[in-house]
């Protein structure tokens, strides 16, 4: 028998917001800060529109993160309750999503050099590999068997690229399989799968993988704002009764470094030259309207319009756990994609 789950029906999508310092470009080009937050860790963040403070504009998320903020303050406040829900058998994601240039891939992956202890930018997944082994290795007892693999995938123009595989050339393909629940789960054919036994193993899987991904970003300009990436990490943990039953129970987590939202202007959405001419991210839009689809309870939901939310159907909607981590820029001159950020993350809300 598998191990059941309390049932939690209801869709449970959290959404916060990170916004980084200036970077020297902004700080030299004198663009001013219009980006304020409540406090490091807060709920609020409110933005300068214009001269007075009448014509200000605020948000409310379930947690807001200010520049002064750390990679570990977002671990410990945003990942580590997600972790604790993959470890009792939930299907999790978390996103981050925001213009490029704001910290997406600070914010996932950070530094991701191998040392103890970890480093002070290591990101979300280093420190989710750490913190897995850490609570599986801390379970002795021999009643409890686990297993972990991961993989590492780039999604770019509706094509899938294994980032593990040694031959990264081969295109991925979906296809979806009834399993014997009469639900259907969505395979990945030839994608690798490795298993892996230590923190280590992880972090240098995510780094050959983002090194793969940076070589041909350069071949390749807009390949690193148009891609999204996903690295999943998937625990198996079979447990035994003094009675001699097995409880198998396996829970996912989607770690997902989006495409620069810039690639879908809300003018864009609509616009069917743009679309035609590839300008519009198709899996971004149609994450977008997903989210908004869970979030009003529609009795469709359009998984199957997109590649990457066919990938994470069975980790959005129903029993799973889903968190979008908005990062911005706190720069006048970006202010008016800053905008559309808050607007597509508040709509999932
Ligand atoms: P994106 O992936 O969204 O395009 P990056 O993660 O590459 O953006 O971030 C752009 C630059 O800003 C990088 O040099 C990164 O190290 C830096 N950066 C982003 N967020 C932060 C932060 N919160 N603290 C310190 N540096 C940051
Ligand atoms: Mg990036």
């Amino acid at each position: 028998p598998s191990l059941e789950v309390e049932g939690v029906e209801e869709t449970n999508i959290n959404v916060v917001v990170r916004c980084r310092g200036r970077n020297d470009r902004e700080v030299k080009e004198n663009s001013g800060v219009v980006v304020s937050t409540d406090g490091i860790k807060g709920k609020k963040v409110e933005l300068s529109m214009g001269p007075s403070a009448l014509s200000n504009k605020t948000y409310q998320f379930d947690k807001v993160f200010s520049p002064a903020a750390d990679q570990g303050m977002v671990f410990d406040e945003v990942v580590a309750p997600i972790l604790d829900e993959v470890l009792n058998g939930f299907n999790c994601t978390i996103f981050a999503y925001g213009q490029t240039g704001t910290g997406k891939t600070y914010t996932m992956s950070g530094d991701v050099t191998d040392v103890l202890p970890i480093p002070e930018a290591a990101g979300i997944i280093p420190r989710v590999l750490h913190t897995l082994f850490a609570k599986l290795g801390d379970d002795e007892s021999e009643k409890v068997e686990h297993s972990v693999k991961c993989s590492f995938i780039e999604l770019y123009n509706e094509e899938l690229r294994d980032l593990l595989a040694a031959d990264d050339t081969t295109k991925l393909k979906i296809f979806d399989e009834a399993n014997k629940n009469g639900r259907t789960t969505t395979l990945i054919q030839g994608m690798e799968e490795s298993h892996i036994k230590t923190a280590s193993r992880g972090i240098k899987l995510l780094r050959d993988g983002s090194h793969k991904r940076q070589v041909a970003a350069t071949k390749c300009n807009d390949l690193s704002s148009r891609s999204h990436t996903v690295f999943t990490i998937t625990v198996y943990i079979k447990r035994s009764t003094d009675a001699g039953e097995d409880y198998v129970s396996s829970g996912k987590l989607n770690l997902v470094d989006l495409a620069g939202s810039e690639n879908i202007q809300r003018s864009g959405a609509e616009n069917k030259r743009a679309a035609e001419a590839g300008l519009i991210n198709k899996s971004l839009l149609t994450l977008g309207r997903v989210i908004n689809a869970l979030v009003e309870r529609s009795s469709h939901i359009p998984y199957r319009e997109s590649k990457l939310t066919r990938l994470l159907q069975d980790s959005l909607g129903g029993r799973t756990k889903t968190c979008i981590i908005a990062t911005l820029s706190p720069a006048k001159s970006n202010l008016e994609e800053t905008i559309s950020t808050l607007d597509y993350a508040f709509r999932a809300k």
